[in-house]
């Protein structure tokens, strides 16, 4: 999935206290989308941040990524296993998602919802930092663009 990270209700940082960057892609942008459920997903992303950029990340970060229907649009939401210094919207974002974590829902409450994001990010972590799910020349291309 690729493009530039759009604006939505803050409510990711404001509320749960874990960014979501929303990916404008759809079913047309994306076909395959429509084919793949709501759920958590992880893998890889890369950001092309400008050289004004504070603190540049490392070249590799990992992502835990959710496909998330709201009343008005579906958006991948992706949340960057990262701490940024600051926000990066309308920078170009690449995904490339390599596993299946978890379907959406469920949750008695915020707190609830919460845990389970903290769980997704030690999942997606864990998995990540293995051999079978490193990044290998493929996957680097899909992301660079090369
Ligand atoms: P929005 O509703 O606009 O998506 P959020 O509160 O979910 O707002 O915050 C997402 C924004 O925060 C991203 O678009 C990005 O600019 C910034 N951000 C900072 N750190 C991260 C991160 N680790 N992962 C994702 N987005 C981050
Ligand atoms: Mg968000």
């Amino acid at each position: 999935m690729e493009g530039k990270v759009i604006r939505g209700f803050g409510r990711g940082s404001r509320e749960l206290g874990i960014p979501t960057a929303n990916l404008p892609v759809d079913d047309n942008s994306t076909p395959w989308l429509a084919d793949v459920k709501s759920g958590v997903y992880f893998g890889w992303a890369s950001l092309r941040l400008p050289s004004s950029y504070p603190n540049q990340p490392p070249t590799k970060s990992s992502s835990s990524t959710t496909t998330v229907a709201t009343g008005f649009s579906v958006y991948p939401m992706v949340h960057v296993l990262h701490d940024f210094e600051a926000d990066f919207y309308g920078v170009e974002m690449r995904v490339l998602i390599t596993g299946f974590i978890r379907e959406m829902g469920g949750y008695a409450g915020v707190d609830e919802l919460i845990e389970d994001i903290k769980v997704d990010c030690d999942v997606a972590r864990k998995s990540l930092d293995r051999e079978a799910w490193a990044l290998r020349e493929t996957g680097k291309g899909m992301l660079d663009g090369s």
